[in-house]
């Protein structure tokens, strides 16, 4: 088991390349999901706040100091920012494991991914961009791309870390600067990056961090003038006030929301792979990921035999803190979630579904401080429940049943959301056609969860607006912009006189 420190972290904002208590000294307290403790004590931070980081962000990006340097120098920034992230490794996985609850293996994935981010867009903002257009004698036209400008970043408690780097790469990549808020709720590992960012000394202004409530701090930043584009994940019905909100500002705007994905297994799926995977895709990260399987459609001739080897599985899951490095399953990330995902399970038994297994905060000695549920598992539900079509964003699993392809797709696609979705079959044609019938943006063909730092990120429907990662993660923070050139410099002579 890895010793957690004992000690209260005294957390600070990062504002003009400052470390700075909120202006009002007021404080939240930040606590370990594992065991309920105090770990530390974040900045509450105010309106006066965000508006001196998004100052700090205007002034640094008007007179260049980061979108004036070379793309080549924006890259070896970025490049010694991946290798500190290397070097702060093991502290870093700790803090995560302690800020959010999940288990030390989780975290560490997170932490070598967030470096490879940071090395994917080092790389891609020196690659060749740009278009030039065949356009008629004496013009020549082409096409560059530009940073934004000053970018708000909002992310939310379920990969502190990842979810950042996602945005704050690219967006610094481009020559943008940047606001960044972290969730209330697990400011730690976000602070750590932010003294990274001081170590390989980012210039002034050029990356802020401001803490405090979404209602306030992040409100500030979504309606502020001088802020250009707002990127936000988090949930859908935040993702829809942050739109309305932008729009007073006519702001560009990057959603990345909820889902409530779909997993569908085949009768001629291999069994084993599947339920495995079903496995994987509802109970990493204990459910509190945005694209995890929490629907699984089964097949009716092989539904029972299903339902029985995953329960059976399902109910052998090592539930734990997430320092204890044989747990399979973390805490919930807070009280307050916690008491959100019992909501669910009573709201299931009321709606008339089956608990097949689990259902119940688990209260063992060890861990009846901390905010664990078990791996849970309802049956005997019909698509128009609550808890089939919205997101709970827990360790809770609906498994329906369907005849054939085409219910299997219109179960599917029976939600608001469009995030992700996967399929198993032994049938490759099979396989890809269901695929490309989903409406989701993030997809698997016997396999769930694996993406890539490569591969663009992002939802369908009411799962968002634009893309995360890849090619196309650059893009989000990128306006485009034609220049037309006259190579004959003479008047139009389109009027007469
Ligand atoms: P949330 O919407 O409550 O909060 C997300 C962030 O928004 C937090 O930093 C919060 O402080 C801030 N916020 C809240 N109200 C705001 C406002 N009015 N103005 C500006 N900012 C505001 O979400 P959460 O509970 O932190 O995270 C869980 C949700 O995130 C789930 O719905 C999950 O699916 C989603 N998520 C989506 C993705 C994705 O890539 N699509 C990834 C991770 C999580």
């Amino acid at each position: 088991m890895v010793e957690v420190k004992n000690q209260v972290v005294n957390l600070k904002m990062y504002i003009d390349g400052e470390w700075k208590e909120a202006e009002n000294q007021q404080t939240r307290l930040v606590y370990n999901p594992a065991n309920g403790e105090i770990i530390a004590k974040a900045p509450e931070g105010t309106i006066t706040d965000a508006r001196a980081a998004i100052d700090a962000a205007r002034k640094a990006f008007d007179t260049g100091v980061w979108s004036g340097i070379s793309a080549q120098e924006r890259a070896s920034y970025l490049l010694k920012i991946a290798d500190k992230i290397d070097s702060y490794a093991e502290e870093l996985t700790e803090l995560e494991t302690m800020d959010n609850g999940k288990p030390l293996r989780e975290a560490g994935f997170d932490v070598a991914d967030a470096a490879a981010c940071f090395r994917y867009y080092a790389g891609l903002i020196t690659k060749p961009d740009g278009q030039t257009y065949h356009v008629a004698d004496p013009m020549q036209a082409m096409v560059v791309r530009e940073p934004v400008g000053v970018c708000g970043l909002i992310v939310p408690w379920n990969y502190p870390l990842l979810m950042s780097v996602w945005k704050i790469a690219p967006a610094l990549a481009a020559g943008n600067t940047i606001v960044f808020k972290p969730s209330e709720v697990t400011p730690v590992t976000p602070q750590k990056l932010f003294e990274i960012f001081e170590e390989v000394g980012l210039p002034k202004g050029a990356a802020n961090m401001v803490m405090g409530a979404g209602a306030v701090v992040g409100n500030e930043i979504v309606s502020h003038p001088d802020v250009d584009m707002v990127s936000f994940t988090g949930g859908t019905k935040t993702g829809k006030h942050i739109m309305k909100t932008a729009a007073d500002t006519m702001k560009k705007v990057s959603l990345e929301l909820g889902g409530k994905s779909p997993n569908i297994i085949f009768a001629d799926s291999d069994f084993e792979t599947a339920v495995d995977y079903a496995l994987f895709g509802i109970y990493a990260g204990s459910g509190q990921v945005c694209s995890a399987g929490s629907r699984i459609l089964v097949e009716e001739s092989i539904y029972d035999q299903f339902v029985a080897r995953f329960v059976e599985r399902a109910r052998k899951i090592k539930v734990g803190p997430g320092n204890d490095p044989s747990t399979e399953m973390g805490p919930l990330v807070s009280a307050d979630h916690l008491e959100k995902i019992l909501y669910y399970i009573e709201l299931g038994k009321q709606e008339g579904a089956t608990v097949a297994c689990g259902g119940n905060r688990i209260v063992t000695a060890g861990l009846e401080k901390g905010y664990f549920v078990e791996p849970t598992v309802f049956v005997n539900v019909e698509q128009e429940m609550r808890i089939v079509q919205e997101e709970i964003f827990g360790p809770v699993v609906v498994i329906q049943k369907f005849k054939d392809e085409e219910e299997a797709i219109k179960l599917a696609n029976g939600t608001i959301y469009g995030l992700a979705g996967g399929v198993f079959t032994k049938d490759g044609a099979k396989g890809l056609r269901v695929i490309k019938k989903l409406r989701a943006g993030i997809t698997w063909i016997n396999s769930y969860h694996p993406t890539y730092n490569e591969a663009p990120w992002g939802g369908y429907k009411q799962s968002g607006i634009g893309r995360s990662l890849g090619t196309f993660g650059l893009e989000e923070f990128q306006e485009i912009k034609q220049i037309n050139i006259n190579l004959q410099v003479e008047p139009v002579g389109w009027f007469s006189n």
